[in-house]
C-alpha cells in the first residue's frame, strides 16, 4: 500500500509500505477513507522535535473496516468507523474515569501511520466507534476532525469548564483552536473570545460562535481579555498552541479560582512556581481523551447540528502529502484532508 513517511526534516515522500495484518487479535484493519495533516505533524516536519529515522506519518483516520481479529466483538467488517488518536482498550479503570488518552494500554496511532490507504488499528472494540450506517460523502470531513482536532478543542473546552453564562478566551487560531470554540459555544459559554491575526480564521472562528475577536499577543492579549471581562480575566481559557508565549499568555488572561484547559502538544514550556501559586488557577489539560466524545460528536455531526469540517481548507490526493505538509508549514493552509 502507499503511504507517508518522513524521512527527515522537511522531506515528506509517499511511497510503498507494507500492508498491515492483523498482528493481536483484538486488531481492525481499515481502508482508510480520509486522513490529514495535524499541526503536531508539523514539529518533526520542522526539525523542532527529534526524528529517529524514516517515520510513518499520521495518526488522524476515518474508514472503512476490512478485517478482525478473533477477539474483537462490537466491530465489524463493512462499517465505517472512526476511531482516536490514541488506540486504548476503553476498560481500564483510567479509561472508565474518562481518560482513554491515558489507558494503561494505549498505543500512539502515529506509531503506526494513518496517512495511508489502510491501517492497523489496535484495541479495536476499545478505540473505534461505528457510524449508523455509511455517512454521505459530505459528512467526511467534519467526521476527520472528530478523530483529533474537534475531540481536542473539545477536551480543551471541558477541561477549561466552559459553560452557559461563562466567558471563554481560546488562544490559537489552529484548527484545534477553531473547535475549541466551537465546543465552548456549544456547552453554552456566553461569550467567546477567539484570539487570531489571520482575516480567514477570525471569519471562519465567527461561524463557529465567536462573539468576540481579539488580535494582541502576549503581554498586550492579555491586557485586551482583561479589558473584556471588566478587568477580572476569562472564567475560561483554552490554550491550543503549546508554546511559552502561549501558555504565558494563557494563565494571565485566566481569572483567579478560573479554569485554564491546555491542549496544544507543549513544547520547551516551564512554568514558574510563584506566578502560578498566585494566579489562583486550576490547570487541566493533555493529550485529550478523544475516544470519550466520540459518540456524542459523531451525533452531532450525523444531525448535521455541528459542521467541524470546515476547518479544512484544502484536499489533496495522498500523492501530495509533501504539499500538504508544505501548505500547512507556511500557513496556506488551516488544514488539509488527504484523500488516499
Ligand atoms: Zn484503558
Amino acid at each position: 500500500m502507499r503511504g507517508v513517511v518522513l524521512h527527515a526534516p522537511g522531506d515528506v515522500r509517499v511511497e510503498e509500505r507494507p500492508d498491515p495484518v492483523i498482528a493481536e487479535p483484538t486488531d481492525a484493519i481499515i481502508r482508510v477513507t480520509a486522513a490529514c495533516v495535524c499541526g503536531s505533524d508539523l514539529w518533526p516536519y520542522r526539525g523542532v522535535e527529534e526524528l529517529d529515522g524514516p517515520a510513518p506519518m499520521g495518526h488522524e483516520y476515518v474508514g472503512v473496516v476490512e478485517e478482525v481479529g478473533g477477539e474483537v466483538t462490537t466491530i465489524e467488517p463493512g462499517q465505517f468507523v472512526v476511531g482516536s488518536f490514541w488506540a486504548s482498550d476503553n476498560t481500564c479503570e483510567i479509561c472508565r474515569s474518562g481518560y482513554q488518552s491515558g489507558c494503561v494500554h494505549r498505543v500512539p496511532m502515529g506509531s503506526i501511520g494513518t496517512q495511508a490507504e489502510r491501517a492497523r488499528i489496535p484495541l479495536a472494540d476499545g478505540t473505534l466507534v461505528a457510524t449508523p450506517g455509511m455517512p454521505d460523502a459530505d459528512l467526511i470531513p467534519s467526521l476527520l476532525t472528530a478523530s483529533d482536532v474537534l475531540g481536542t478543542g473539545w477536551f480543551g473546552a471541558v477541561a477549561a469548564q466552559a459553560r452557559p453564562g461563562g466567558t471563554v478566551a481560546v488562544i490559537g487560531d489552529g484548527a484545534v483552536g477553531l473547535c475549541a470554540v466551537l465546543a465552548a459555544r456549544r456547552l453554552g459559554a456566553e461569550r467567546v473570545i477567539a484570539m487570531s491575526r489571520h482575516a480567514p480564521r477570525q471569519e471562519l472562528a465567527r461561524r463557529f460562535g465567536a462573539t468576540d475577536i481579539v488580535t494582541e499577543r502576549g503581554d498586550e492579549g492579555v491586557a485586551r481579555i482583561k479589558e473584556l471581562t471588566d478587568g477580572l480575566g476569562a472564567h475560561s481559557v483554552v490554550e491550543a498552541v503549546g508554546t511559552q508565549e502561549s501558555m504565558t499568555q494563557a494563565i494571565g488572561s485566566t481569572r483567579p479560582g478560573g479554569h485554564l484547559g491546555f491542549v496544544g502538544v507543549s513544547h520547551d514550556v516551564s512554568l514558574p512556581g510563584d506566578e502560578l501559586f498566585f494566579s489562583l488557577v486550576h490547570l487541566h489539560g493533555g493529550p485529550a481523551p478523544v475516544r470519550e466524545y466520540l459518540p456524542e460528536l459523531i451525533e452531532l455531526i450525523c444531525n448535521r447540528e455541528i459542521d467541524p469540517g470546515e476547518v479544512f481548507d484544502l484536499t489533496l490526493p495522498l500523492a501530495q502529502a509533501a504539499e500538504a505538509y508544505r501548505a500547512m508549514d507556511e500557513r496556506r493552509a488551516v488544514k488539509v484532508l488527504l484523500q488516499p
